[in-house]
């Protein structure tokens, strides 16, 4: 047996492990489990758990319903959440899945991921990744569609005395790091009880794992703190919404592929090149990126979204932000693509990111003008003269692009491609049926 799976089982046994939770995300980007009694972990390692896919979002058919999942066990962590007697006793392990003859599953984000990351790899690229994660703490979380009350009354870079938010923060980057996630910064945010927590970069794999467990980790502490956390692109009409700015950079070897001394902006060919990709295809994978009808809520006029695919150094509303301020990382270089929210399935928009800005590069794509302006101050007519995509307005705006797109297909398999458009077009038209309260007020007495 490999030593990372001999360290597994033993530190189970020194640390008196009683569950071992296996962790996998389905299409959407919700986190499943399925907990194992220690003593099944060694079996696992070697024939992986069989259970119902059909059941799962996106896994399979029903004819192909049994599926299997293997621990990767370079992802094993225990959860700092202790039982009844003090201390820690579960640990968690992210699984790839496998079809029941031990061939990758179409259908895992995590397969879709690796498979885009070894296509950086033919072309000698390591991809880095890391997010600034923004998020809402709330007093409540009703269920009845009314608004939620935010859990303090913060403001950007608040530090308040008595209030759940310095706490939580402090509470949640522990429970991280204590599993092998470092934290970069944390902040209060500009909306009323919204939050950021940036992380430290990391391959772009383990940080979609990360992304995964942050999301867990901070929902649990949020419950210890009798407070309620909130993902939702967009919970406050009057508030901006909540990103995962995405700061991508690729390697080769040791070497920084966008860092170039001889650029005005230090700014590579190759970074170039990718950043013109992601300007390129922003529409097509902005389905993926922003899947929710929700998300297209966060994504309006100056609401610190982007709206059209522009790039620029300090620019806020560019969908591209090539951060200049790079203390004690001579030789860096890295890009922010501002476009995600904070519920976006991470391997599925890591890959699209990845492969509209590896196009990019193999295509030679030339980088248009830098954006000056603020983009949302210009009118449509403006924008569109400056040759700015505008990017879509709403998620059925953003299917329409998705369906017609070779690079999203390739990226996603067309299992996942698939699925995910027949999945989205339901949830488009289940909202498009609904009469809104801004109708009843807006038209009720015509
Ligand atoms: N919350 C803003 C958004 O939804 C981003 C704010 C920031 O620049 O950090 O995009
Ligand atoms: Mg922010
Ligand atoms: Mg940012």
């Amino acid at each position: 047996m490999d030593r990372q799976k001999e360290f597994v089982l033993r530190t189970i046994e020194e640390r008196d492990i009683r569950f071992v939770r296996l962790w996998f995300t389905d299409v959407l980007g919700y986190l499943k489990s399925v907990a194992i009694a220690p003593a099944e972990l060694e079996g696992a390692f070697t024939e992986g758990i069989g259970f119902d896919g059909s059941s799962i979002e996106g896994f399979s058919r029903v004819s192909e319903a049994d599926t299997v999942a293997k621990p990767d066990p370079s992802t094993f962590q225990i959860l700092p959440w202790v039982h009844k007697d003090g201390k820690p006793h579960t640990a968690r392990i992210f699984c790839d899945i496998t079809m029941p003859d031990g061939s990758p599953s179409w259908a895992d984000p995590r397969h879709v991921l690796r498979r885009q990351l070894n296509k950086a790899g033919d072309l000698g690229f390591t991809c880095y990744v890391h997010p600034e994660i923004e998020f809402f703490l709330l007093k409540d979380s009703p269920e009845d569609g009314t608004e939620p009350l935010p859990a303090d009354k913060g403001g950007y870079f608040d530090q308040a005395v008595h209030d759940t938010a310095p706490n939580f923060r402090r509470h949640a980057i522990e429970a991280l790091e204590s599993m092998g996630i470092s934290v970069e910064f944390s902040h209060h945010e500009t909306a009323p009880g919204q939050q950021e927590i940036d992380l430290r970069y990391a391959d772009a794999l383990s940080m979609a794992d990360n992304i995964m467990t942050f999301r867990y980790a901070v929902k649990e502490v949020a419950l210890l703190e009798g407070v309620n956390a909130s993902f939702m692109p967009k919970p406050f009409s009057q508030h901006a919404g909540s990103a995962m700015h995405t700061h991508m950079s690729l390697f080769e070897g040791d070497n920084n592929a966008f860092f170039n001394p001889d650029d005005p902006m230090e700014l590579s060919d190759t970074a170039k090149h990718f950043i013109a990709g992601i300007l390129t295809h922003a529409s097509e994978i902005s389905a993926v990126t922003n899947q929710w009808v929700n998300s297209y809520k966060r994504l309006i006029h100056g609401g610190e979204a982007p709206t059209a695919a522009s790039w620029g150094r300090a620019n806020r509303s560019a969908l591209v932000r090539v951060p200049m301020y790079t203390p004690n990382k001579a030789g860096s270089r890295r890009i922010e693509v501002r476009s995600p929210d904070s519920a976006c399935n991470p391997y599925l928009t890591f890959a699209v990111l990845l492969a509209a800005g590896l196009k990019g590069i193999e295509k030679e794509y030339e980088l248009p003008v830098e954006a000056e302006d603020d983009v949302w101050s210009l009118t449509r007519a403006e924008r569109r003269a400056m040759g700015y995509q505008e990017l879509p307005g709403n998620l059925d705006q953003a299917l329409r692009e998705m369906e017609k797109s070779e690079l999203v297909a390739e990226a996603l398999g067309e299992h996942v491609f698939d699925f995910f458009l027949r999945n989205k077009r339901a949830e488009w038209e289940q909202y498009r049926s609904q009469v809104t309260p801004f109708e009843l007020k807006t038209y009720l007495s015509l």
